[in-house]
């Protein structure tokens, strides 16, 4: 059985236009999936959907044996836990430090606030240090984290991602913001986690090169549909 296994699904918003057609996939545990396609192909809301940031309208997302929009919202939350995500512009609390960013992965948006640090354990704060550690910005721990550049936020926001352990990432254009070096940073450690870990890797990417020399596998979604599901090699005939 597939880690995620996602079956006809479909989204509009308030206009007529369906952004979403008949979408069906499967990752499966470590893989490192890429979806490619230009702006406005569907990429973001589709990412959105499989955790329901996003709803869609109809369709099955089943992610560990159960179909996630079948789940009521204390279900969801206990889900969502194994699923962390990760954005362009990396959705972190400007006012809180680095740590408690971090932290915050673990115990949602309402439930800390600034200088709240002794709340968590010291297995908790371990845990974060470790991955703070592990992604090289560990001296920064205490600063609030909008004096750190976009390529240490998003290194961040990876933190954050991964501080519950999760079986599955979703990242929607990690690296569309920043410069080559940061962003080879960030991709390297994110295959790096679906090698070595095995968490399941899902990346919105707009590059095709990118896509093409880390995925597993690359999925190209065109104005709402999926045009194309294969290795990087099946895609090299195609361009
Ligand atoms: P991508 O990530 O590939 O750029 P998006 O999923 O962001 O694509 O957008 C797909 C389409 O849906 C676009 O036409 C976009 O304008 C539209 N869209 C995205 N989010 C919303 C929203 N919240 N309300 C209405 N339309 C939206
Ligand atoms: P990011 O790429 O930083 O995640 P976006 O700029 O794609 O954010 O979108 C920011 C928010 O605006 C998202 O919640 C998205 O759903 C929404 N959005 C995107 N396109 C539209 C649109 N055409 N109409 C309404 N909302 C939109």
């Amino acid at each position: 059985m597939s880690l995620l296994d996602v079956r006809g699904l479909n989204k509009s918003y308030q206009t007529d236009a369906k952004v979403l057609k008949d979408i069906h996939f499967t990752a499966e545990t470590g893989e490192f999936l890429s979806i490619i396609g230009p702006s406005g192909a569907g990429k973001s809301t589709l990412l959105r959907c499989l955790n329901r940031l996003v709803e869609a309208d109809d369709g099955e997302v089943i992610f560990d044996g159960q179909d996630l929009r079948q789940l009521k919202k204390k279900q969801l939350r206990e889900a969502r836990t194994n699923i962390g995500m990760v954005f362009q512009h990396y959705n972190l609390v400007p006012r809180l430090t680095v740590i408690e960013n971090v932290l915050h992965g673990r115990f949602g948006y309402k439930s800390t606030f600034q200088g709240v640090l002794a709340r968590f354990s010291e297995e908790e704060k371990e845990r974060a240090f470790y991955l703070l550690e592990k992604l090289g910005i560990e001296a920064h721990a205490y600063k609030r984290c909008d004096q750190l550049s976009g390529g240490q936020q998003q290194r961040v926001g990876i933190c954050r991602a991964l501080i519950q352990d999760p079986k599955l990432i979703l990242c929607d254009e990690p690296i569309a913001s920043l410069d080559p070096h940061s962003s080879k940073i960030i991709m390297d450690y994110l295959k790096s986690i679906s090698e070595e870990m095995g968490i399941t890797c899902i990346v919105n990417l707009h590059q095709v090169e990118v896509a093409q020399s880390y995925s597993d596998r690359i999925i190209g979604l065109n104005d709402g549909s999926i045009v194309f599901d294969g290795s990087n090699l099946q895609l090299d005939q195609i361009y």
